[in-house]
């Protein structure tokens, strides 16, 4: 079978209105979209979504942040897309992130106890199989 990862447009990719250039990107990159929604998180979502980060210092922050607007929610599909799609993520901080990466070309720091960083990729099959259970159930 295909690999599949679960894909976040957070809630500053919807806000800005990167939401088509992000898809755009996974898209141009041969993937596929399975499934797609435009959904309101709830804080149970992100505890369970995030639940590795349950106690760090941005955890809360993180929580707010993508509880600030709708998120988009991709299934994306192809081999090794979870790798692909991280690469096309890039790094978690936007300011280091390599141009080219949708974090390095369209994110920056903002000053926050969050880095709003545009994108979620699943990091693992197992992950993927579980977050894409939360969001998709
Ligand atoms: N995050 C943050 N500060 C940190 C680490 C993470 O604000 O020092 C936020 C950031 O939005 C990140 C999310 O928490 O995307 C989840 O962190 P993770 O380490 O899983 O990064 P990712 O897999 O998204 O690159
Ligand atoms: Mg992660």
């Amino acid at each position: 079978m295909t690999q599949r990862t679960l894909v976040l447009v957070k809630p500053d990719g919807v806000q800005r209105g990167l939401t088509g250039q992000i898809l755009a990107r996974i898209e141009a990159k041969g993937y596929t979209l399975a499934q797609l929604e435009l959904v309101t998180a709830t804080r149970e979502i992100l505890e369970r979504h995030y639940e590795e980060h349950q106690g760090k210092p941005f955890f809360e922050p993180l929580v707010e942040f993508m509880l600030s607007g709708p998120v988009v929610a991709a299934v994306v599909e192809g081999d090794r897309v979870i790798e692909g799609f991280r690469s096309l993520a890039g790094a978690t901080e936007p300011t280091t992130a390599a141009p080219g990466t949708i974090r390095g070309d369209l994110g920056r720091d903002w000053g926050e106890k969050v880095q709003k960083n545009l994108v979620h990729g699943s990091d693992s099959p197992e992950s993927a199989e579980r977050e894409i259970g939360i969001w998709f159930s």
